[in-house]
């Protein structure tokens, strides 16, 4: 009896090993080596930190921070670690036929170029210490993240030849990601999995997003007479057309639960008029609608349309709206893989006993990705508030969890 006990034992337990690369990966003494190394690390990180945030990465203008992010790679023993077309920074080359796992981290953030950038340190609301500034969150943490993982994988001789730690430009503006577009493009039959590590759309430690959120993007122009104000009486108004239709565009009601349903709207910009005396001839506002749901973003889309073109009747004013490149449905992936990929990522964040969650909305790089049927999600590294303001503010401990989020997925994905 005792022997077929042992077996029975032994192969319980390299199933197990199987099919529990989290737990497996737990139990190796490199990575425990790298785990370690992380926290050890602590002031080297965040001296990285600082320097990435203070090396401002407007979209478009991310050279000066890409070149930071090539020269600690290439110190770290990533010779051959480059910059793609689009200006992305990759870790090493990717061979035709060869099967990669992808972390990314944007380089750019929404600071504006000539901004100086400055950290000021804060609390929490539950008194945890932050930093605060424009763009220390979104996405450099990402950025100090995948450069502090792959360091203390690479000194705890733990080898992860399938991970590419991929740096991408162009990712904020309109959730057209143009950056990573060309990377996935390039290498789409290669790419096994493909995780980016965001701040912007799941600015919490433990959310993972797994689906693209839909974008019914309204940017309406309004056209009326330029006249003086002298000859203004009774002439219909651009500005008046936009505020009734604003003020009705903020009534309507937009789903909050539950979150397959979940949408949200914003008017974030608008702009009318010339001069103080004269009438504006054009007036326009941008709504920014989004919905985890086809049918309820559509039904939003065209009511917010309504309410713009009844608004533009009552003022006595023309009204165009011009479809905009980045309106599109929910991406939704429903594969055997995605469902590992993500389930890995839950597991390595239980692991670390952070509670793991659905993220809040999927629109980052990853969507991109997910769009080509490759398994990807997005994750959160730590907890951002204040996403896009110069006051943004990240908490500084939590981002020490999520690196470890970072290594124990790359070692559970590396090894499948
Ligand atoms: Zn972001």
């Amino acid at each position: 009896m005792f022997p077929r006990i042992v077996i029975c034992l032994l192969l319980a337990s390299s199933a197990f090993a199987q099919t529990d690369p989290v737990q497996s990966a737990l139990a190796r003494p490199d990575v425990k080596s790298a785990m370690a190394r992380l926290d050890e690390r602590r002031p080297q990180i965040l001296e990285l930190w600082k320097q990435l945030t203070l090396t401002s990465a407007p979209s478009g203008h991310e050279d000066a921070r890409a070149a930071l992010v090539v020269a600690e790679l290439k110190r770290l023993g990533y010779a051959n670690a480059y910059r793609d077309e689009a200006g992305n920074v990759v870790s090493a080359p990717i061979a035709k036929g060869e099967r990669i796992v992808a972390f990314v981290a944007h380089l750019d953030t929404v600071v504006q170029p000539g901004v100086k950038v400055a950290i000021t340190e804060g609390r929490s609301e539950s008194g945890k210490l932050t930093w605060i500034g424009p763009g220390v969150g979104d996405d450099t943490t990402g950025v100090t993240a995948l450069l502090a993982v792959a360091e203390a994988a690479q000194q705890a001789k733990l080898t992860l030849p399938n991970i590419r730690w991929v740096f991408s430009v162009n990712e904020e503006g309109g959730g057209t990601s143009e950056g990573i577009g060309r990377f996935v493009k390039d290498h789409k039959a290669e790419i096994a999995a493909f995780i980016s590590t965001d701040g912007s759309p799941i600015d919490e430690l433990g959310a993972v997003a797994d689906n693209g959120v839909g974008a019914y993007p309204v940017f309406p122009v309004f056209h009326g007479p330029g006249v003086h104000t002298i000859e203004s009486s009774g002439t219909p108004s651009t500005i008046r057309a936009a505020a009734i239709a604003i003020e009705r565009i903020y009534r309507v009601k937009v789903p909050q639960t539950p979150l397959e349903k979940r949408s949200w709207l914003n008017i974030g910009t608008m702009q009318a008029g010339t001069v103080p005396n004269a009438m504006a001839k054009t007036a326009r506002f941008t709504v920014d609608l989004r919905s985890n749901d086809a049918a309820t973003g559509r039904a939003l889309q065209a009511k917010v349309k309504a309410i713009i073109e009844q608004a533009a009747r009552e003022a006595g004013v023309k009204v165009e709206m011009t479809p905009t490149r980045w309106g599109r449905d929910p991406i939704i992936l429903n594969t055997p893989e995605q469902k590992r990929l993500v389930e890995t990522l839950w597991a390595s964040y239980r692991a670390l006993g952070v509670m793991p969650q659905k993220g809040k909305i999927g629109s980052s790089d990853f969507v991109i990705a997910l769009r080509d049927g490759i398994p990807s999600a997005g994750i959160g590294l730590t907890n951002i508030r204040r996403m896009h303001s110069p006051e943004e503010e990240a908490e500084v401990d939590a981002l020490f969890l999520g690196m470890k989020e970072v290594l124990l997925a790359a070692v559970a994905l590396n090894s499948r």
